[in-house]
């Protein structure tokens, strides 16, 4: 076989597989609800169950069905939930949710570093090496509360998210 018929080849090949995925993806195609989409995109995306969901797309669905209130996802907080009742055209109290987002901290004194949270931890929130000192990235910690259940040593806080230029807001004012 010369090179040029075996480019030939390989062209036809790749041409015939091009179309059958291009079929099956006509064929197989799933009809989504739209809204279920948009609701999903909008999820946190880290499965960490607190909502009571296996994970965001089931909790989404079950918002977009009505079997769950919009409130149920803490690490999305009242932003999150306002933003799907909007889309949903449903209106909703926050004031029911906590304001206070509140993320785990390692006691650096207990800790003995035997890597459980950073293995448990869904958003890679965790720095660590065996037998080391571990850390969490406020920034990526959802407050899910995974690696709290996890340590052994009991030497994670879950506090207060601290106040940064972007998570500020002034106060409300206390009703007279
Ligand atoms: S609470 Fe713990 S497990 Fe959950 S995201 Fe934060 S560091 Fe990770
Ligand atoms: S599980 Fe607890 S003791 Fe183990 S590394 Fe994490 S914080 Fe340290």
């Amino acid at each position: 076989m010369t090179a040029l018929s075996a480019l030939l080849v390989l062209t036809l090949m790749g041409l015939l597989l091009g179309f059958a995925l291009g079929l099956a993806a006509k064929v197989f195609h799933v009809e989504t609800d739209p809204l279920l989409d948009e609701v999903s995109a909008l999820m946190p995306g880290t499965q960490c169950g607190q909502c009571g969901y296996a994970g965001c797309n089931q909790a989404a669905e079950a918002m977009v069905k009505g079997e769950t209130p919009v409130t149920c996802c803490p690490p999305g907080g009242k932003t999150l939930a306002a933003t799907i009742a909007g889309k949903l055209g449903i209106s909703i109290s926050l004031d029911s949710m906590n304001d206070e987002l509140l993320l785990a901290r390692v006691n650096p004194g207990l800790c003995t570093g035997c890597t459980r949270c950073y293995k448990a931890c869904p958003t890679d929130a965790i720095v660590g090496a065996n037998k080391q000192i571990h850390g969490v990235i406020m920034a990526a910690c959802t407050g899910c509360g995974s690696c709290l259940a996890a340590c052994p040593e009991r030497c994670i806080d879950m506090v207060p998210e601290s106040k940064a230029l972007d998570s500020w807001h002034w106060p409300k004012p206390i009703a007279a």
